[in-house]
């Protein structure tokens, strides 16, 4: 089950079980998806609503009319596919990882479709950020879940998406969470139920939290 979740298999994966561990998001956390999202979307005639914490029912079209959710999927993968390899990184990103990663192990599991896998892998290269990567399909508490059974140490989840840190809570209540949103516009449509431990929009605070 798990094994269709993920690309590559994450129970091939070898884990430093001495080390803590962080498990890191991308759009949005390492990756600046908004902002690009939102050009991109405009160079087709699109607009995003900012309505809600949402890509479904949040983009217009020119006559001020969302589309549909099968669109929104499509649009995403044109998106992805033109857009991954380009996509700037959330200010902080980069250094914030390379000192974390002196006390941290860390794994990169993002939600791009398994297709822009190697495209995402390579963005990611080209930034010289070189810690295993997967990507998902789905809720991520089950993944994250079967890491924390390989180690011994803290486990940690930051991720941009209330519904990620619940999916992750409910698997296992004692992975500590963040929910970390960088962008000012997003920030503001936070109306879920708190089920985070530590709310952060800059990289420092991730630092500050992470090793104190
Ligand atoms: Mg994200």
């Amino acid at each position: 089950m798990l094994r269709k979740n993920t690309h590559p298999d994450i129970k091939k994966l070898v884990i430093n079980n001495n080390k803590p561990l962080i498990v890191c998001d991308a759009d949005e956390v390492i990756f600046d998806f908004m902002s690009t999202f939102e050009i991109f979307l405009k160079s087709n005639n699109l607009y995003f609503n900012w309505k809600s914490y949402a890509l479904n029912g949040n983009i217009l079209n020119k006559n001020k009319i969302a589309i549909k959710d099968k669109e929104v999927k499509n649009i995403l993968k044109a998106f992805f596919s033109e857009k991954t390899l380009s996509m700037p990184l959330i200010f902080g990103a980069k250094k914030s990882l390379e000192k974390l990663s002196k006390k941290y192990s860390i794994i990169i599991l993002s939600n791009i479709p398994h297709e822009f896998y190697n495209a995402r892998k390579q963005a990611l290269n080209s930034h010289n950020i070189k810690f295993p990567f997967f990507s998902n399909k789905g809720p991520k508490g089950k993944t994250v879940e079967f890491l924390a059974n390989g180690i011994t140490k803290n486990i940690w989840f930051i991720d941009d998406s209330p519904h990620q840190i619940k999916s992750v809570k409910n698997y296992n209540e004692n992975i500590n969470t963040i929910l970390f949103v960088n962008n000012l516009k997003l920030k503001r449509l936070i109306n879920h139920r708190i089920c985070w431990d530590f709310f952060s929009s800059k990289w420092q605070t991730n630092v500050n939290i992470l090793l104190n």
